[in-house]
């Protein structure tokens, strides 16, 4: 086992790993920007050392400055959370040429599922069902309008280096595709330093299904059920949750399998989750694969009874798997609240500032990742992720219930949080039958 992991993250994430690496009896080595020196994960680790400035990119993505803390403190293993550099592949090729462990997939396996466009089409010519669209990158615009021809609008120009909900376009016609594609590609180039882009279709109101895959280094490899991340805004999660109102046990079985077909054609181990729609007709197409710990993985826990976190530790560690396919029971049901520091009432605009009263809910079921405090005060720098609340019950509707319950005990003053917006969810009636779909906060509650 390591003797000591360096976590090359902030916010509750660092937390979450801290707290992992202590009940395996791991010393810890924080990492701070110049900006988080009052951040909770500092105070926590055995130590913490300042990477650089504010700017992430002159802190947690700077390659140089976390490779040399991770020497300087004798670290022999970089647990990367997720974001920053969690999905970089040279970051882990460069951990492992200075002799330290990266708590993750093979880069080979990042390179392969990174780019979106490469995953799609290595995973149609392994016969995995994906969204209909390009094959791969599309060339240039008369490539899209052929492509978009054949399989019929609206389509979605993404980004194949996209991530975290940005770098999409919707196209409803010839015309909007001519318009939209070549400001597709600028954009991207501009936001993630890649112009390269592909088309799907796009599919309605779908369900957003994801399952959480976890293999090792001697071929194991299982699946731990999904999670339905249906509630977002912008494209973006704000709730998940776990099991899914909208799977069978024959549907899970099979969407599992397919899962497990992706990650093994990737020769996949340590924590990885595949992405699909789910449309109203019950067919599933494969989206993505992330490869990395998901922020929403606590309602899988909840669910499993896995600590996720420290099976990555230990696997990284040379470890088999701790458990099996059939150890795998999902039981009860889990809910995630995601608390941002955004106000609703104003567009969810971001509100950095200071939190001049912190209360965390209690009780049974009931589990809180966060890094603030009374008196903390938000970076501007960062992402708005001020806490995750996640619930257990044994019902789905039982668990609407205690979040409810949770959400009114939770106090955050000084800033505005999406508090008030969660719990108009849990008292919304479509929200409670589970009629939940990508559309659903525009429709369901902005609407009216
Ligand atoms: P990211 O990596 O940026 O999160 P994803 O590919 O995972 O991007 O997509 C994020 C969300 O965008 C999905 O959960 C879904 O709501 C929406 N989306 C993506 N592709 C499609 C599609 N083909 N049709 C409809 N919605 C889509």
């Amino acid at each position: 086992m390591f003797k000591r992991v360096l976590i090359a993250n902030r916010g509750e994430i660092a937390i979450r790993i801290i707290r992992a690496c202590q009940e395996l009896g791991i010393e810890t080595v924080a990492v701070y920007s110049e900006a988080d020196r009052e951040a909770l994960h500092t105070r926590m680790a055995d130590k913490a050392v300042c990477i650089g400035p504010a700017a992430a990119h002159a802190s947690y993505l700077h390659i140089p400055s976390l490779l040399a803390a991770a020497r300087m403190s004798g670290a022999d293993a970089i647990h990367p959370g997720y974001g920053f550099l969690a999905e970089n592949a040279y970051f882990a090729e460069m951990c492992a040429l200075n002799g330290i462990t990266f708590i993750g997939p093979a880069p080979e396996a990042m390179r392969l599922l990174g780019a979106k466009a490469t995953a799609r089409e290595t995973m149609l010519a392994a016969g995995v069902p994906v969204v209909p669209g390009s094959p791969g990158v599309v060339k240039d615009l008369d490539a899209a309008l052929a492509i978009a021809r054949e399989i019929g609008y609206p389509v979605l120009i993404k980004a194949t280096a996209g991530g975290g909900g940005r770098g999409m376009r919707v196209a409803e016609s010839h015309r909007d595709l001519r318009q939209a594609f070549l400001a597709a590609q600028r954009e991207a180039a501009a936001a993630f330093g890649d112009s390269l882009v592909y088309l799907e279709k796009y599919i309605e109101a779908p369900r957003h299904i994801e399952f959480q895959i976890f293999g090792d280094g001697y071929g194991n490899i299982i699946h731990l059920g999904e999670r339905d991340c249906s509630l977002q805004r912008r494209n973006q999660k704000i709730l998940e949750e776990a099991p899914s109102v909208a799977l069978t046990p024959r549907l899970r079985a099979e969407m599992g399998q397919v899962a497990l077909k992706v990650a093994r054609h990737a020769n996949y181990y340590s924590a990885g989750t595949v992405e699909f729609l789910l449309d109203s007709d019950g067919h599933y197409y494969f989206m993505e694969m992330n490869t990395r710990i998901q922020v929403e993985h606590p309602v899988t826990e909840a669910v499993t009874g896995i600590d996720l976190v420290q099976e990555q530790i230990k696997v990284a560690a040379g470890e088999p798997l701790s458990f099996s396919q059939e150890d795998v029971q999902l039981r009860g049901h889990a809910i995630e609240c995601r608390i941002n520091a955004e106000d609703p009432a104003n567009n969810f605009q971001p509100a950095p500032g200071r939190i001049e009263h912190y209360h965390a809910p209690g009780g049974f079921g009931v589990r809180v990742e966060s890094a603030v405090y009374s008196g903390y005060v938000i970076p501007a720098e960062y992402d708005s992720l001020l806490a995750k609340v996640i619930i257990w019950a044994p019902s789905r509707a039982e668990a609407i219930n205690r979040m409810a319950r949770a959400l009114a005990e939770m106090k955050i003053e000084g800033v505005p949080t999406t508090i008030p917006f969660h719990r108009q969810i849990m008292g919304n009636a479509y929200y409670q039958r589970g009629e939940i779909y990508t559309n659903f906060i525009q429709q369901r509650l902005l609407a009216g």
